[in-house]
């Protein structure tokens, strides 16, 4: 048994102070408040919260960051210089980033991440010798990192959606794509995985994937338990692209495609009609939101006060990594929902805290993780509350003053299926900013 003792644990909802979490194999086998500190557990400080799940990720868009933020432009040019990094990895070199961004998550407080992998191939298209090189790579650096992972291995077949139907892939493109579902699903099947990773399968958008392949995934999907992610709606000129091809909107591609349940996740979520909106609602689908890669991408603001509404949970992704941060992430639903609706207190801070922890497990098929109670996973956040940023918050105000004031950098100790990998702020086994340093310079041109 392993015993961490909590200055102050959320359970149920509520603060609660002097908690005892004691560790099996993993899981929370015991919680006990109110306890004096037990000898030989391990104190953690300020708040402890569940384990924090970063639903949508791209590794290797780490690499833009401070690249891509100045200057004119919009999503599409954005685009075209994250192209260029993808043009420069390989199994190694990802490996080598994508160690460094989980190990960054890791230090943020997230306890899995839910990767949406497109990059399979060589830069000329055709399959490495080992057709899942860079899946593992990625499996490799998770567990390198010590973080859960979800690898949504990609579909992406079509180069773009344009009035006379789908574009061949083009460029950096043809790393992507699959030759077809078949290939798609042989190619997933026999990528290994271990006690701290699942397969998930994802749609890259209704640009790359057709309706009849959208259909034979959403079947593979439900086939395997596996959960279902797509991007959806991120972009107008995608709606109109898929409007005058189909005649029908994404959303309404999807579920005609039978790819809208309740184990889907659908990302962005941005550009929704009222009749979207109700069809994802009455699927009971999850919406990831990405607010600070959908601001820094100039998206735009989702629905998601009509989201919940209807009846879909929310979670949350940092996506392109603009910054890593789940706080961030979480106040900005709600802080963005005020500046397009007017009103304030739409999202209140334990339903965005729900988001980032619960929801975004459930999201990647981890449900029994996000919440601190007996039999769980042994995920705990610790989250400083005397650091200039939480300081003066008493236990009723704390969770707001967590989700709308904390940083990443207030996170000290992260414990993921019971393992310490972060105390003090640092990751156990990884020096973050050293890795992040080398492993950018090898895949951005000087
Ligand atoms: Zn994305």
């Amino acid at each position: 048994v392993t015993t961490y003792w909590c200055e102050r644990a959320l359970l149920d909802g509520a603060v609660a102070a002097r908690v005892s979490i004691e560790v099996v194999e993993g899981r929370i086998s015991a919680i006990t408040p109110r306890s004096d500190a037990v000898p030989g557990a391990t104190r953690l400080p300020g708040l402890a919260v569940p384990g924090l799940a970063n639903a949508h990720s791209h590794a290797f868009h780490r690499a833009l960051r401070g690249r891509t933020q100045q200057g004119p432009g919009s999503f599409w040019t954005w685009r075209e210089l994250m192209y260029g990094v993808a043009a420069r990895l390989d199994p190694d070199r990802y490996h080598r980033l994508a160690r460094a961004v989980f190990a960054e998550m890791v230090s943020a407080g997230f306890t899995v991440v839910g990767e949406f992998h497109y990059l399979h191939h060589q830069p000329d298209g055709t399959p490495y010798d080992d057709p899942n090189a860079m899946s593992e790579a990625l499996l490799a650096a998770a567990t390198d990192a010590g973080i859960r992972i979800t690898l949504l291995d990609t579909l992406y077949l079509h180069g773009g959606l344009g009035s006379n139907g789908y574009e061949p892939v083009s460029g950096p493109q043809v790393r992507y794509r699959d030759r077809d579902v078949d290939a798609w699903t042989d190619r997933v099947s026999a990528i290994p995985t271990s006690a701290g990773a699942r397969i998930g399968a994802a749609l890259h958008s209704v640009r790359a994937v057709d309706p009849t392949s959208a259909r034979m995934v959403a079947a593979w999907a439900a086939d395997r338990d596996a959960v279902l992610h797509a991007h959806l709606s991120e972009q107008p000129d995608e709606n109109e692209a898929c409007l005058a091809a189909h005649g029908i909107t994404p959303t309404q591609l999807l579920a005609d495609a039978g790819a809208l349940n309740e184990p889907t996740t659908v990302v962005h979520a941005t550009h929704l009609t009222g009749d979207d909106i109700g069809e994802l609602g009455a699927a009971r689908v999850t919406a990831c939101i990405c607010p600070t890669t959908e601001r820094d991408l100039a998206d735009g603001i989702g629905p998601t006060a009509e989201l919940v509404a209807h009846g879909v949970r929310l979670c949350i992704g940092t996506d392109s990594h603009a910054v890593i941060d789940p706080f961030e992430e979480a106040r900005a639903i709600e802080l963005d929902e005020r500046l397009r609706s007017g009103q304030r207190g739409t999202h209140p801070a334990a339903d965005l805290l729900d988001a980032a922890t619960l929801h975004g497990h459930r999201s990647l098929g981890w449900d029994d993780a996000g919440v601190l109670e007996v039999g769980a996973r042994a995920d705990l956040v610790a989250v400083r509350l005397d650091s200039v940023r939480t300081a003066g918050s008493t236990d009723d105000v704390a969770v707001a003053a967590l989700v709308f004031a904390a940083t990443s950098a207030d996170v000290t100790d992260v414990v993921i299926d019971g393992r310490h990998l972060v105390a003090d702020g640092r990751h156990s086994t990884i020096d973050v900013a050293a890795e992040l340093t080398a492993a950018i310079a090898e895949v951005v041109s000087p």
